[in-house]
């Protein structure tokens, strides 16, 4: 069952996605060469008590901290600590989310930890990210959930291949209906499988959290002992971008995004839904 919200929880998610957008300006800011993970999830903690707002990273699944920090070949969940040290040349993927009166907002970036990044890992990143919009663009009314992970898996798959052969889409991974949970319902695969049907049809009152993980290599990972860690199989370096996302009569509404999507949106020919904080 797809949870359908109605505009007022849309807007109290709106709320919890502000929140988000706030962790990721503060802790982007701090991820510097000699910060330690654990300085950035400090960051992000009082960022969340400024608000007033709740973590749902912190306990979920026993996991022990604020937001996940997730450096070079690892993919998702790192767990910040004193032990790592963001160094120059680092790229880190920052994924974190808050809870406002019940309801979740979810959301990640990669960083470029300092200067001289070589331009396959700018690459990477970009694009990540703007396969996460493509997927962000395709959440329109009468759609249905593949049309979102064909958007991803196409955009990427169009790029110019990396010089370390070709880019790996994380399959063991995904995206994730959000709103009273930070999971739910649908499971949103960032490529098509011919395995599963064309999934929920989208209409107002859908939200999404849109996830690509992808890397230099592999599409393969491993869990470390800690249970959370993941990692490339190949040790390649990886990327992952997120947004969480409510469907609106008037269209797509990026909940994290400080604008709503409305920058990012207009460059795919689509109208950012009205802000409704603003
Ligand atoms: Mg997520």
């Amino acid at each position: 069952m797809v949870e359908i919200k109605t505009a007022e929880q849309i807007a109290k998610m709106r709320e919890a996605g502000l929140v988000v957008a706030a962790i990721h300006a503060a802790t982007r800011e701090a991820a510097v060469p000699g910060a330690t993970t654990k300085d950035l999830d400090e960051v992000a903690r009082k960022v969340i008590a400024e608000h007033g707002a709740k973590s749902n990273f912190l306990g979920y699944g026993g996991f022990p901290a604020t937001i996940c920090t997730s450096v070079n070949e690892v993919v998702v969940h790192g767990i910040p600590d004193e032990k790592t040290v963001l160094k120059d040349g680092d790229i880190i993927s920052i994924d974190a989310g808050a809870i406002v009166d019940g309801w979740h907002g979810d959301a990640a970036f990669t960083a470029f930890v300092g200067t001289g990044h070589a331009p396959e890992l700018i690459e990477l990143s970009r694009v990540t990210e703007e396969s996460m919009w493509a997927g962000i663009a395709a959440v329109k009314n009468g759609n249905r959930l593949v049309d979102i992970s064909k958007a991803i898996e196409g955009y990427i798959r169009r790029q110019p291949r990396p010089a370390t052969g070709k880019y790996g889409i994380i399959e063991d991974y995904g995206g994730h209906g959000i709103g009273s949970e930070m999971h739910m319902d649908p499971h949103l695969l960032n490529y098509v499988s011919r395995k599963r049907g064309k999934g929920p049809k989208l209409v107002p009152g859908f939200c999404i959290a849109i996830e690509p993980m992808v890397s230099l290599g592999t599409a393969r990972t491993h869990v470390l002992e800690d249970d959370w860690t993941v990692l490339t199989d190949d040790m390649s370096w990886s990327s992952h971008w997120e947004h969480s996302v409510a469907l609106t009569e008037e269209g797509p509404l990026v909940l994290t995004a400080v604008d709503g999507g409305r920058a990012k949106l207009a460059e795919y020919g689509v109208t950012a839904a009205p802000d409704p904080l603003a």
